[in-house]
């Protein structure tokens, strides 16, 4: 826990967020400023900034929720397709230094990759 994450926050109950699945090590819940209908972000529960700083075990656990809900969101919204990311460091767009993997729906005719 890192006293100055906001998604930290988010696990601690503190900040309210829409929450789509939870496990013990990871927590999806849904964006606050949405890039498409059911944009998600999935993030392991402990503080970490960057990917590199996840042990095995918890990187395998993230992707395995990741690679679960994807298909769940899709078709929770009904999008033809999906963008699957991360951000990783300040140079790539991270805003929030705690790890999460973006699930953006897309839809045909939508414009594509964010
Ligand atoms: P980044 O640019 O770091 O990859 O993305 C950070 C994401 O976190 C953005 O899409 C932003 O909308 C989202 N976000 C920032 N603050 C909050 C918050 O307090 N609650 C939720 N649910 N999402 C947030
Ligand atoms: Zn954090």
């Amino acid at each position: 826990m890192s006293d100055d994450c906001i998604f930290c926050s988010i696990v601690a109950g503190d900040i309210p967020a829409r929450t789509v699945h939870e496990t013990d090590d990871v927590l999806a819940f849904l964006d606050a400023n949405p890039l498409a209908r059911g944009h998600t972000l999935v993030i392991p529960k402990s503080h970490a900034q960057h990917l590199g700083d996840l042990d095995e075990d918890l990187a395998s656990d993230l992707f395995a929720a990741v690679a679960e809900l994807t298909p769940r969101i899709r078709s929770t919204v009904g999008a033809d397709g999906a963008n699957v990311g991360i951000n990783d460091g300040e140079a790539a767009g991270q805003e929030v230094p705690h790890v999460h993997v973006h699930v953006i729906p897309r839809f045909e005719g939508d414009g594509g990759a964010p």
